[in-house]
């Protein structure tokens, strides 16, 4: 669903991403792992197509989405790091304004708007102003945002920043809920998180993946003869730190 080759972006003479290429299948939830300034932002920007690659490719089902932006777009549901919301519209109406922006037929978007407030909870705030929202339903409109039209594809850049704890786990149950009909990448730098949530983990440093695998994959191949139950996050503190400070 995501094939990304030789990607690499460079602000004049430093790589923020460097080369990465990596394949993700349909359905699959992909945790994007790293310390402050590791490429994670940039590489969600360009997965989008936003952000102009400066040399590889990125396909999403199918589509290049340099080459065929709008057709990638279609595919993609994109929460940003600080979600895009107009403070003098409702909830309601930021909504139904994404979904034309996204070119949703009218006639469908009464039903689509009901169908992601419903999925995100936030159908109880739909008349509000968005600038008068706590952060965490800011944060959940904008994931109802990424939702509309159904996407293929949801990249989302730190889904949970910003929640309380009990929004923490609602938003991380949706995610692990889109898993199989969407394919799902998300960073986070919350270690639990991305174990609890994604089925693989892409770990960067300094803009190169210095790790992509199952949580099993990196155990076995890190911390080989170890058993580890996924409630005890140590290990993956412990496998972070053996991939972003190698000896
Ligand atoms: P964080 O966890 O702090 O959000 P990140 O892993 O998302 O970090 P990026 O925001 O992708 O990291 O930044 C990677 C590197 O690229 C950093 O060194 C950053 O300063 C640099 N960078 C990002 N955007 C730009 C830009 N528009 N111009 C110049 N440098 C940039």
């Amino acid at each position: 669903m995501i094939e990304v080759s030789g990607l690499t972006k460079r602000f004049r003479d430093r790589a923020a991403v460097d080369d990465l290429t990596f394949r993700i299948a349909r359905g699959e939830v992909v945790g994007l792992l790293g310390p402050n300034g590791a490429g994670k932002t940039t590489t969600l920007r360009l997965l989008t197509g936003f952000l102009p690659a400066t040399a590889g490719s990125v396909r999403v089902a199918g589509f290049d989405v340099f080459e065929e932006p709008r057709q990638a777009r279609r595919r993609i549901g994109y929460l940003p790091e600080v979600p895009p919301l107009y403070d003098a519209m409702t909830v309601r109406g930021q909504l139904r304004f994404a979904a034309e922006l996204k070119g949703l037929r009218r006639a469908l978007l009464p039903a689509e708007v009901d169908r992601v407030s419903r999925l995100t909870g936030v159908n109880g705030v739909l008349d509000r102003l968005t600038v008068n929202l706590s952060k965490g339903f800011r944060q959940r409109v904008g994931i109802a945002q990424a939702l509309l039209g159904d996407p293929d594809v949801l990249i989302l850049d730190e889904p949970t920043v910003g929640l309380d704890p009990i929004q923490i786990r609602e938003v991380r149950d949706l995610i692990r809920s889109l898993g199989g009909r969407h394919t799902v990448i998300l960073s986070s730098h919350v270690l639990p998180e991305v174990a609890m949530t994604c089925s693989k983990v892409l770990v960067l440093n300094a803009g190169r993946m210095v790790g992509f695998d199952t949580l099993d994959g990196l155990i076995a191949r890190h911390l080989p003869g170890r058993t580890v139950t996924l409630d005890d996050i140590a290990f993956l503190e412990e496998i972070f730190g053996k991939l972003v400070i190698p000896a």
